[in-house]
């Protein structure tokens, strides 16, 4: 996607030769109008497969899956990584490594919001390790859901994420796809 691309080269920033930081318009300040076109390719990507819901993981999926949400006219859910008080017992829950904060966390999900009826799309910010979307593939497992497939904005193809996908039998459509991160460059396919 060729205005995602753009945007990397201008505004990502490399924190080491694994981690490119996209603070200023994904991970904490976030573009509207990007997202919304992100949205609309995921769209198009899944556009053979029924979908019913959406599911991410908080808080950076939430953008890119809301949007496609909205145009699908499908509801969107994110997992949490902290039971919150208003929430019952009644939950999904698996564990979460994740790949920038090195810790474990637990990923919820309230048994009501996804249920056996569901073709969930799976929407998330970044593949690295597919940690995060293992995690959201056991809790749709979990719920008895149809897994249609991964809709990643950035993908980071020296790592593991996509092997273990595809090993699985998963489907995997990202945006972008990053070669390598060496020496301060970024290299695309
Ligand atoms: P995985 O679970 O596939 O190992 O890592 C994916 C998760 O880690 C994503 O949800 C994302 O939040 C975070 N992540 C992994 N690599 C990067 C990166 O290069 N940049 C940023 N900003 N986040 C990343």
């Amino acid at each position: 996607m060729q205005q995602l691309l753009d945007r990397m080269k201008k505004d990502g920033i490399i924190i080491d030769d694994n981690i490119l930081k996209v603070d200023t318009f994904l991970n904490h300040k976030v573009d509207p109008k990007l997202m919304k076109k992100i949205g609309q390719e995921f769209i198009n990507r899944f556009k053979d497969s029924y979908i019913t819901k959406i599911l991410t993981i908080e808080s950076s999926g939430i953008s890119p899956a809301l949007f496609t949400a909205y145009d699908l006219d499908v509801d969107m859910v994110f997992a949490r990584k902290k039971k919150s008080l208003t929430m019952s017992d009644d939950v999904y829950q698996t564990e979460v490594f994740s790949y920038t904060k090195k810790e474990t966390n637990n990923l919820i999900v309230s048994k009501n919001l996804i249920n056996s009826d569901d073709n969930v799309l799976v929407i998330d910010d970044f593949l690295a390790n597919g940690e995060a979307a293992k995690s959201l593939a056991n809790i749709i497992e979990q719920a008895g859901a149809n897994l249609i497939g991964f809709g990643i904005v950035i993908e980071k193809t020296f790592q593991s994420g996509r092997e273990k996908l595809n090993h699985e039998g998963y489907r995997v459509e990202s945006l972008a796809r990053i070669k390598s991160i060496e020496k301060g460059n970024v290299y695309f396919y």
